[in-house]
């Protein structure tokens, strides 16, 4: 069991899932393939550990277990498990402080991506 990074931590990374993570295992992309791997964190599936600490964390609700996320951000999976394919290229960001986002704001962010839950 794995958890994955959706979508909704697009353009967003402040990173609190990263302080809470008790493995090290929650990644930022490094290298120039925006296209493959857009800016948002990535969750190494073979490193974690399904300790779940880090969901609560996430200010924008972006983070789901394997088998709870939703529909809409079903390629949100494979995309985390991309990390296995370009593992040289991804690093456990330095952890940047950055404001809370309003509830408004994240609701605001869901309705960007059509995500109702
Ligand atoms: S806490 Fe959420 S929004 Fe912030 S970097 Fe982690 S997954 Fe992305
Ligand atoms: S579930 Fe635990 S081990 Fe997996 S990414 Fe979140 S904090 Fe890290």
């Amino acid at each position: 069991m794995t958890w994955v990074i959706t979508s909704l931590c697009r353009d967003c990374v402040d990173q609190s899932c990263v302080q809470v993570c008790p493995v090290d295992c929650i990644y930022a992309y490094t290298g120039d393939d925006a296209e493959t791997f857009p800016n948002q964190l990535y969750i190494d599936p073979e490193e974690c550990i399904d300790c779940s600490v880090c969901e609560p964390e996430c200010p924008w609700e972006a983070i789901f277990q394997d088998e709870q996320v939703p529909e809409i951000f079903q390629d949100d999976t494979t995309l985390n498990a991309k990390i296995l394919d370009a593992k040289d290229q991804f690093e456990v960001p330095e952890v940047e402080e950055l404001p809370t986002p309003t509830p408004e704001q994240v609701a605001k962010n869901k309705e960007k991506w059509g995500f109702t839950g």
